[in-house]
Protein backbone atom coordinates (compact mmCIF):
# COMPACT_ATOMS: atom_id res chain seq x y z
CA UNK A 1 0.00 0.00 0.00
CA UNK A 2 3.19 2.16 0.22
CA UNK A 3 3.53 2.38 -3.31
CA UNK A 4 0.38 3.46 -4.43
CA UNK A 5 0.09 2.57 -8.31
CA UNK A 6 0.35 6.26 -10.37
CA UNK A 7 -1.10 6.99 -13.52
CA UNK A 8 2.00 5.70 -15.43
CA UNK A 9 2.18 2.35 -13.32
CA UNK A 10 -1.02 1.81 -14.65
CA UNK A 11 -0.85 2.55 -18.11
CA UNK A 12 2.53 0.12 -17.92
CA UNK A 13 0.74 -2.99 -16.07
CA UNK A 14 -2.04 -2.42 -18.64
CA UNK A 15 0.42 -3.40 -21.58
CA UNK A 16 2.50 -5.89 -19.55
CA UNK A 17 -1.03 -8.03 -19.13
CA UNK A 18 -2.60 -6.61 -22.07
CA UNK A 19 -5.69 -5.37 -19.73
CA UNK A 20 -6.77 -2.79 -17.42
CA UNK A 21 -5.09 -4.30 -14.19
CA UNK A 22 -8.98 -4.28 -12.24
CA UNK A 23 -8.73 -3.86 -8.24
CA UNK A 24 -4.79 -3.10 -8.11
CA UNK A 25 -3.82 -0.34 -5.32
CA UNK A 26 -0.03 -0.59 -5.09
CA UNK A 27 2.79 -1.80 -6.92
CA UNK A 28 4.24 -4.19 -4.61
CA UNK A 29 7.59 -4.57 -6.77
CA UNK A 30 9.65 -2.72 -9.33
CA UNK A 31 12.48 -3.46 -11.26
CA UNK A 32 15.84 -1.38 -10.80
CA UNK A 33 14.40 0.51 -14.00
CA UNK A 34 11.20 1.43 -12.19
CA UNK A 35 8.95 -0.92 -13.63
CA UNK A 36 6.40 -2.60 -11.75
CA UNK A 37 6.95 -6.74 -11.75
CA UNK A 38 4.11 -6.83 -9.00
CA UNK A 39 1.35 -5.15 -8.05
CA UNK A 40 -1.46 -5.61 -4.90
CA UNK A 41 -4.50 -6.20 -6.28
CA UNK A 42 -7.54 -5.68 -3.30
CA UNK A 43 -9.59 -8.31 -1.84
CA UNK A 44 -12.87 -7.46 -3.71
CA UNK A 45 -12.52 -6.14 -7.30
CA UNK A 46 -14.87 -3.31 -8.33
CA UNK A 47 -17.97 -5.41 -9.67
CA UNK A 48 -17.19 -7.47 -6.42
CA UNK A 49 -15.83 -10.48 -7.41
CA UNK A 50 -13.33 -12.26 -4.80
CA UNK A 51 -9.92 -11.76 -5.62
CA UNK A 52 -7.49 -14.21 -3.45
CA UNK A 53 -4.30 -13.86 -5.06
CA UNK A 54 -3.45 -10.79 -3.89
CA UNK A 55 0.43 -10.56 -4.80
CA UNK A 56 0.32 -10.70 -8.56
CA UNK A 57 3.07 -10.98 -11.01
CA UNK A 58 2.83 -8.60 -13.94
CA UNK A 59 6.51 -8.71 -15.22
CA UNK A 60 6.16 -10.43 -18.75
CA UNK A 61 9.87 -11.21 -18.31
CA UNK A 62 9.01 -12.90 -14.92
CA UNK A 63 5.79 -15.29 -16.48
CA UNK A 64 7.59 -16.34 -19.06
CA UNK A 65 10.68 -17.49 -17.24
CA UNK A 66 8.28 -18.87 -14.25
CA UNK A 67 6.02 -20.50 -17.05
CA UNK A 68 9.18 -22.26 -18.28
CA UNK A 69 10.02 -23.64 -14.98
CA UNK A 70 6.33 -24.93 -14.69
CA UNK A 71 6.47 -26.55 -17.80
CA UNK A 72 9.78 -28.47 -17.20
CA UNK A 73 7.83 -30.74 -14.43
CA UNK A 74 9.41 -28.73 -11.58
CA UNK A 75 6.08 -28.56 -9.89
CA UNK A 76 5.76 -32.11 -8.52
CA UNK A 77 9.56 -31.73 -7.06
CA UNK A 78 8.62 -28.45 -5.33
CA UNK A 79 5.54 -30.12 -4.09
CA UNK A 80 7.64 -33.24 -2.92
CA UNK A 81 9.95 -30.90 -0.39
CA UNK A 82 6.84 -29.56 1.05
CA UNK A 83 5.51 -32.69 1.62
CA UNK A 84 8.36 -34.49 2.67
CA UNK A 85 10.82 -31.66 4.34
CA UNK A 86 9.83 -30.69 7.36
CA UNK A 87 11.48 -27.19 7.68
CA UNK A 88 10.43 -25.97 4.32
CA UNK A 89 7.36 -27.38 4.69
CA UNK A 90 6.61 -25.21 8.33
CA UNK A 91 8.19 -22.28 6.28
CA UNK A 92 5.86 -22.69 3.56
CA UNK A 93 2.85 -22.92 5.75
CA UNK A 94 4.41 -19.34 7.47
CA UNK A 95 4.31 -17.72 4.36
CA UNK A 96 0.75 -18.73 4.24
CA UNK A 97 -0.23 -17.17 7.17
CA UNK A 98 1.94 -13.89 6.43
CA UNK A 99 -0.06 -14.13 2.66
CA UNK A 100 -3.30 -13.95 4.65
CA UNK A 101 -2.13 -11.56 7.50
CA UNK A 102 -0.72 -9.16 4.59
CA UNK A 103 -4.98 -9.36 2.96
CA UNK A 104 -6.68 -8.75 5.83
CA UNK A 105 -4.62 -5.88 6.61
CA UNK A 106 -5.53 -4.90 3.11
CA UNK A 107 -9.07 -5.50 3.04
CA UNK A 108 -9.89 -3.63 6.92
CA UNK A 109 -8.12 -0.40 5.34
CA UNK A 110 -10.32 -0.98 1.91
CA UNK A 111 -13.35 -1.79 3.92
CA UNK A 112 -12.99 -5.07 1.74
CA UNK A 113 -15.04 -8.66 2.58
CA UNK A 114 -13.04 -11.37 2.96
CA UNK A 115 -15.77 -13.73 3.24
CA UNK A 116 -15.59 -15.80 -0.11
CA UNK A 117 -11.72 -16.17 0.00
CA UNK A 118 -10.88 -16.77 3.92
CA UNK A 119 -8.37 -18.92 4.88
CA UNK A 120 -7.43 -19.19 0.71
CA UNK A 121 -3.79 -17.81 0.23
CA UNK A 122 -2.56 -18.10 -3.40
CA UNK A 123 -0.18 -20.68 -5.29
CA UNK A 124 -1.40 -23.76 -3.31
CA UNK A 125 -0.18 -22.90 0.18
CA UNK A 126 -0.08 -24.57 2.10
CA UNK A 127 0.24 -27.78 1.07
CA UNK A 128 0.78 -27.87 -2.52
CA UNK A 129 2.62 -26.24 -5.18
CA UNK A 130 -0.04 -25.31 -8.02
CA UNK A 131 1.21 -21.99 -9.07
CA UNK A 132 4.86 -20.48 -9.27
CA UNK A 133 3.86 -17.27 -10.17
CA UNK A 134 1.19 -16.45 -7.37
CA UNK A 135 4.68 -17.72 -5.22
CA UNK A 136 6.90 -16.17 -6.92
CA UNK A 137 4.66 -12.50 -6.36
CA UNK A 138 4.76 -13.10 -2.82
CA UNK A 139 8.43 -13.57 -2.63
CA UNK A 140 8.87 -10.03 -4.88
CA UNK A 141 6.57 -8.12 -2.98
CA UNK A 142 7.25 -9.37 0.53
CA UNK A 143 11.03 -10.26 -0.41
CA UNK A 144 13.45 -12.97 0.12
CA UNK A 145 12.66 -15.43 3.04
CA UNK A 146 9.66 -15.25 3.21
CA UNK A 147 7.95 -18.28 0.90
CA UNK A 148 11.03 -20.61 0.23
CA UNK A 149 9.46 -21.71 -2.85
CA UNK A 150 10.21 -18.36 -4.67
CA UNK A 151 13.10 -18.15 -3.27
CA UNK A 152 14.09 -21.54 -4.91
CA UNK A 153 12.25 -20.15 -8.12
CA UNK A 154 13.95 -16.60 -8.39
CA UNK A 155 17.40 -18.27 -8.12
CA UNK A 156 16.32 -20.68 -10.59
CA UNK A 157 15.70 -18.33 -13.02
CA UNK A 158 18.56 -15.46 -11.50
CA UNK A 159 19.73 -15.45 -15.40
CA UNK A 160 16.49 -15.06 -17.05
CA UNK A 161 14.70 -12.67 -14.78
CA UNK A 162 16.33 -10.67 -11.69
CA UNK A 163 14.66 -7.31 -10.29
CA UNK A 164 18.07 -5.98 -10.17
CA UNK A 165 19.02 -6.79 -13.75
CA UNK A 166 16.43 -4.59 -15.86
CA UNK A 167 15.51 -6.46 -18.96
CA UNK A 168 12.42 -4.98 -18.99
CA UNK A 169 10.54 -4.72 -23.03
CA UNK A 170 7.40 -3.09 -22.08
CA UNK A 171 7.33 0.22 -23.16
CA UNK A 172 6.97 3.27 -20.94
CA UNK A 173 4.77 6.57 -21.63
ZN1 LIG B 1 13.34 -2.95 -15.86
Amino acid sequence: MADKAGDEDIAIVTRQLGRFPRGMVAIGARCVCGRPLAVVTRPVLPDGTPFPTTCYLTSPEAVKAVSRVEADGSMQHYTDLVVHDETLRSQYQYAHRLYLAFRHELAARLGDSEEHIAGTSAGGMPVRVKCLHALIAQTLVMGHGVNPIGDLVMERITDEFNPKVCRCTTELG
